[in-house]
């Protein structure tokens, strides 16, 4: 039985506005549209955290924040997991490094961006761990950001082109994007993405609104976002080429459930934004405070998730073994 979504959130610091605007959220209405919610999984990619140099107690706070949120959130009845606790995923890694080939991975944006001779190899190869994270579920849907476009292709390659050499064993999976806020841009650099520590961007935190982030935070930061000198009536409208700030500002306001109707000022914008942001992130702060004051409950739902993905993976990388010749 294919899975009906998959997604998977990165434990590299804490989550953003990004995150819960094009990723949680939209993983939390397809839990909710689902047949069988339990049907949806959802992870902490704990293991893509070690492609760049990382500190392990870190490493175990993030996951455990990145763990929580996904229930504050709403995941409730999806079926959770740690990816490291799941060992089929590493599994299948291995098997599609020999379905993929150095020139795709080579084409890959990080290691385009970031690649040198002294970084790890799994910053070349994590795009293949990610293909396998989805694959190896059998999902019908991935809900993303639109920063995973390569990655999802990548994976929807590799089952094409396993299929088609092996057998038909892997579902070729389809992305999904929300309609607004499929990429929040940085308030102080509304042309890179908002990442988790500012490192898409050249500004460091201060434009960066984490899930977890106060009333008076998410104001000041929103205060501070960068607009544009534009003093026309019709200032407030969005134009991503001319306008990225005001433009990314309007998607978040909407995205939230705000409306732009009436607003002539970018102070009345940059209000409306932060109420909108307040209002939607105060019930997942409460729900996370209330689950960090229950960790018994976290460590349940996780321990009973990923007995559930041992046992759905394991007939799908027997498959694959079985039809690579192996065993
Ligand atoms: P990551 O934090 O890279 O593991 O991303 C987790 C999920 O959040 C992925 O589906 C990303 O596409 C999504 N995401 C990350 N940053 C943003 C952003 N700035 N805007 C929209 N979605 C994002």
């Amino acid at each position: 039985m294919p899975a009906t979504s998959l997604s998977l959130v990165k434990p590299t610091g804490s989550p953003t506005l990004g995150n819960l605007l094009g990723a949680l959220r939209p993983m939390a209405a397809a839990q909710d549209a689902a047949d069988d919610p339990a049907d949806c999984f959802y992870g902490v990619a704990d293991l893509h955290a070690l492609t760049v140099p990382h500190d392990p107690t870190e490493l175990r706070l993030r996951s455990r924040e990145v763990a929580t949120l996904l229930l504050a959130v709403g995941l409730d009845r999806s079926t959770l997991f740690v990816q490291s606790r799941v060992p089929a995923h590493r599994e299948l890694a291995y098997l599609l490094e020999c379905v993929a080939t150095t020139g795709e991975l080579s084409r890959m944006i990080q290691f385009k961006e970031k690649g040198r001779p002294g970084s790890r190899a799994s910053l070349y190869t994590y795009p293949v761990l990610m293909a396998a994270d989805i694959l190896l579920h059998r999902p019908v849907r991935v809900p993303v950001g639109d920063d995973q476009r390569q990655h999802v292709e990548l994976a929807r390659d590799l089952a094409t082109r396993f299929n088609a050499a092996y057998g038909p064993v892997l579902v070729v999976p389809e992305m999904a994007t929300p309609p607004a806020a499929a990429r929040v841009m940085d308030l102080q650099d509304p042309t890179a993405k908002m990442g988790k520590s500012g490192t898409d961007a050249r500004s460091g935190t201060a434009g960066v609104v984490h899930v977890l982030d106060g009333p008076d935070v998410v104001r000041r930061k929103i205060a501070r976002a960068v607009t544009d000198g534009d003093t026309a009536p019709d200032a407030v409208r969005a134009d991503r080429s001319t306008k990225p700030g005001v433009t990314n500002l309007l998607e978040v306001l909407v995205a939230c459930g705000g409306s732009a109707d009436g607003i002539a000022t970018y102070g009345a914008l940059k209000a409306a934004v932060t109420d909108a942001v307040v209002a939607t992130l105060e019930p997942v702060q409460r729900r996370y405070a209330e689950l960090t004051g229950d960790p018994a409950h976290v460590d349940a739902v996780y321990a009973a998730g990923e007995a559930r993905c041992r046992e759905v993976t394991a007939p799908v990388l027997a498959a694959v073994e079985s039809a690579l010749g192996l065993g």
